[in-house]
């Protein structure tokens, strides 16, 4: 239950930022519009997150018609997956009707005006029908009047919180790519990251290296000392990654205590180098228990680093990262391995 709520809210949150932002662009609230920002507001299409980020860089770049492309290219044969998806997909049906509703009360208010003007132009019409005529239509015209202050109202109510809605969108796609606790990349992240650089580092993948690492014995670490306590090492570690890296490189937190580097323009000393700082300094930081100042044990994290191949599927680059993690598991921990190793075993 709370989920379906939790659902609604979010959907209904992303339809009225959608329907503000069209109203700042003056872009057609047409359904096939809103599908289209739905979907680069959820950013789960790579490609399409960026081609939307360029065309919007312009400020005459959206229309019906690029409208109409990006949904033929990248989104016609979607069916709604998550409960998300459905959610927002019963909103836009709701808003169609609504909408039809509103066009079809116009169009017969209009359709009566007409009979009136018709009538009004009736030779010899006397004063009495006069009468009649000239106060259905200012009823008419009244009730005309509120329902489209209605909805001039909305718009105004609208615009006033333009502004800033753009920069929500964007914070909003930015917070759902965050890890709450570390505050790196999330995995979602990490994926949209690896699939740009693989593009770009098509015809140089010796350049593209992917670091894996996990914390060595966690688990143990925990069941000692909590999950609080764990939950610090981690953000610690993630600092560490924060400052003692190139800016351009990508840090993710992979998965529970594990993370990711992506490196670009480096070469595999450079990878291998990278990870043997970060392992020689996790291993030698001296961490104590806030409060109580115990002293805490040794903390330490095998790497695994594997270098980019043309043309191979995104799983296998990762695959090998994580196949020289797990050998540096198995061969003591601690340690640093890449694909051009030869571990003793
Ligand atoms: P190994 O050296 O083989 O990696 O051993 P391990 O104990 O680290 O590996 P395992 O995969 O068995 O356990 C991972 C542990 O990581 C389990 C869980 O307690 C801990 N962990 C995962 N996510 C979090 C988290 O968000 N916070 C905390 N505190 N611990 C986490
Ligand atoms: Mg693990
Ligand atoms: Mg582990």
């Amino acid at each position: 239950m709370a989920d379906d709520q939790d659902n609604l809210n979010r959907a209904r949150k992303i339809f009225e930022r959608i329907s503000q932002v069209f109203s700042e662009q003056e872009i057609t609230p047409s359904p096939l519009n809103y599908q289209v920002w739905y979907e680069y507001f959820k950013g789960d299409k790579p490609k399409f997150r960026q081609e939307m980020d360029s065309i919007l860089n312009d400020p005459f770049g959206y229309n019906d018609r690029t409208g109409r492309r990006l949904f033929d290219e990248y989104l016609k044969d979607d069916k709604p997956t998550s409960d998300l998806d459905r959610v927002f997909k019963r909103l836009l049906d709701a808003m169609v009707k609504k909408l039809s509703a509103w066009t079809d009360k116009l169009s017969s208010q209009n359709q009566q005006l007409n009979d009136y003007a018709l009538r009004l132009s009736e030779p010899n019409i006397d004063p009495e029908k006069l009468k009649n005529i000239t106060d259905s239509i200012l009823h008419t015209t009244r009730d005309l009047r509120h329902s489209s202050e209605d909805v001039q109202q909305d718009l105004v109510q609208a615009s006033l919180e333009i502004q800033t809605l753009r920069e929500q969108l964007i914070e909003a796609r930015a917070e759902s790519m965050k890890d709450e606790l570390t505050e790196l990349g999330n995995r979602k992240a990490f994926n949209i990251r690896l699939e740009e650089l693989a593009e770009e580092f098509a015809e140089r993948p010796d350049q593209l290296h992917l670091i894996l690492i996990d914390i060595d014995h966690f688990k143990n670490f925990n069941d000692q000392y909590g999950h609080l306590v764990g939950d610090s090492v981690l953000r610690y570690f993630a600092n560490l990654l924060r400052n003692k890296q190139r800016p351009k490189n990508t840090l993710c937190r992979y998965g529970g205590e594990e993370f990711a580097i992506l490196m670009n323009d480096s070469s595999l000393e450079q990878a291998q180098d990278c990870a043997e700082t970060l392992r020689a300094a996790l291993k030698k930081a001296k961490l104590k228990r806030r409060g109580t100042n115990e002293v805490l044990p040794e903390i330490t994290a095998s790497f695994g680093i594997a270098q980019f191949r043309a043309g191979e599927k995104l799983d296998d680059f990762i695959n090998r990262a994580d196949d020289m993690l797990y050998k540096a598991k198995q061969t003591g921990r601690d340690k640093v391995l890449t694909e051009f190793d030869t571990p003793s075993i």
